[in-house]
């Protein structure tokens, strides 16, 4: 499609979108008494309308009903977190079974790697990317610190090229044939919070599977975003929260994905809990763990349904729109904003470069060569909300459930204009 950088063509892309109307089910913050344009999606996606709603209901079966709202509520409260499993499993590629939501992220990652990552002495190495989100760093560290290990000699981080500014396939894959049996585990971020990059999961996790590793996957940055097919692509385990691109609100619960393989067994490493055995005879209160024939056998707790709520309402907007839709207008929409950004930077004469490779998601990141900060800030005073990375990073999702062909248009205008005033 040949794109045009003006209002009137932005405006018949939005007129042209099927999902243009879905805006309206968000609430937007302002800035000097207009909308945003936000672009931080992949940080905190906005608050739909509806949420609102779930959560009063299960404030009115409290107010009313109080301990009997976990039975008799209108979604009763000891299956509340059922409901999630399908839409979500949708969204993943797996089977409803295999999902499951509790705790938040990081946490959850700790749970699965006590299933996923037994280290022996002759297999116990961890690969994952250099520079990786930093929980998972400390994740990773502390965990093979609480196997006894060293994790200078235990944790491999595959490394971008000099002078590249993404990571490839055949060095992760180099990499995982090079350990070969010493490999216990790879865990690496799907999509790379810093670059955009959506990695090959399905190459990589038959590769550590090859050699005998297990396969994990951080989803934070991925799911709601990219095409995911936890199942078919036989990965082991997968954790995601849902406050990014799934709009479920600030620190709210996270999802997980276990291999159907692992499910029903009961001499599987695993920290239980009373959530996680069957439910038939749960209240029988008897000492014997059986776990969940599904992925609630890793439920520890019972699930705080306050965070469990606005989660099911935004699952329920995703029910609607469905992820090929979504899949679909991310494309264009991202690559309209490429376009508006190289079309900027031709009019500036080269003051930023874009550093998402060619496999991406929703986000740009784009590195400003001489500009920095005062930018970001006058970007913001200016009513678009974006995120700075150090050193001279700002990352930009126009999530598609929300994000105008106008909104890029606008940007682009405001970065021109922004770029020539600190200019002068
Ligand atoms: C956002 C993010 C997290 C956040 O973890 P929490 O436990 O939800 O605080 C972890 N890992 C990655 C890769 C992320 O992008």
């Amino acid at each position: 499609m040949q794109f045009q950088n003006s209002l009137a063509f932005a405006q018949k892309m939005d007129a042209e979108d099927k999902l243009h109307k879905y805006r309206n089910e968000f609430h937007f913050p302002q800035i000097k008494g207009k909308d945003v344009i936000y672009f931080t999606g992949n940080s905190l996606g906005l608050q739909p309308k509806t949420t609102q709603g779930y959560i009063d209901e299960v404030l009115n079966a409290w107010k009313k009903l109080a301990v009997e709202g976990h039975f008799h509520a209108n979604k009763p409260w000891w299956d509340y977190h059922e409901r999630l499993a399908a839409p979500l499993a949708k969204i993943v590629g797996a089977n409803a079974e295999e999902v499951s939501v509790m705790n938040t992220l990081s946490v959850n990652l700790h749970l699965l790697m006590v299933s996923f990552y037994g280290p022996t002495n002759t297999r116990y190495k961890i690969l994952c990317e250099e520079k990786a989100f930093p929980s998972d760093q400390y994740m990773l560290q502390s965990q093979v610190r609480f196997h006894g290990l060293d994790p200078r000699e235990t944790i491999v981080e595959v490394k971008k090229r000099e002078g590249e500014h993404h990571w490839r396939t055949e060095d992760v894959l180099a990499i995982i044939d090079e350990i070969g049996d010493e490999l216990a585990l790879v865990l690496i971020g799907g999509v790379n919070y810093y670059n955009g990059q959506v990695f090959d999961m399905k190459t990589i996790t038959i590769a550590g599977k090859s050699v005998g590793a297990h396969v994990g996957w951080d989803l934070a940055h991925a799911v709601g975003n990219v095409e995911l097919e936890l199942h078919n692509w036989d990965v082991d385990f997968a954790a995601w929260c849902s406050y990014k691109y799934m709009n479920s609100g600030p620190g709210n619960a996270s999802g997980v994905f276990i291999n159907k393989k692992y499910l029903g067994q009961d001499d599987i490493p695993r920290f239980e809990g009373w959530w996680g055995t069957k439910k038939e005879t749960r209240f029988l209160m008897n000492p014997n763990f059986e776990p969940m024939d599904n992925a609630d056998a890793w439920q520890i707790s019972n699930p705080p349904i306050l965070s469990l709520a606005p989660y099911l309402a935004s699952l329920n907007l995703f029910e609607e729109v469905g992820m090929q839709a979504l899949i679909n207008k991310r494309e264009k929409i991202v690559a309209y904003l490429e376009y508006i950004l190289k079309e900027i930077d031709k009019e500036v004469d080269g003051s930023f470069e874009i550093i998402t490779p060619k496999d991406r998601g929703c986000q740009l990141s784009v590195f400003l060569h001489g500009q920095g900060r005062s930018l970001f800030d006058y970007l913001m005073n200016n009513g678009v909300i974006s995120d700075w990375r150090e050193p001279n990073v700002i990352r930009l999702a126009p999530a598609p459930f929300y994000c105008s062909y106008e909104d890029m248009y606008r940007f682009g205008q405001i970065l021109k204009d922004g770029i020539l005033t600190k200019r002068a």
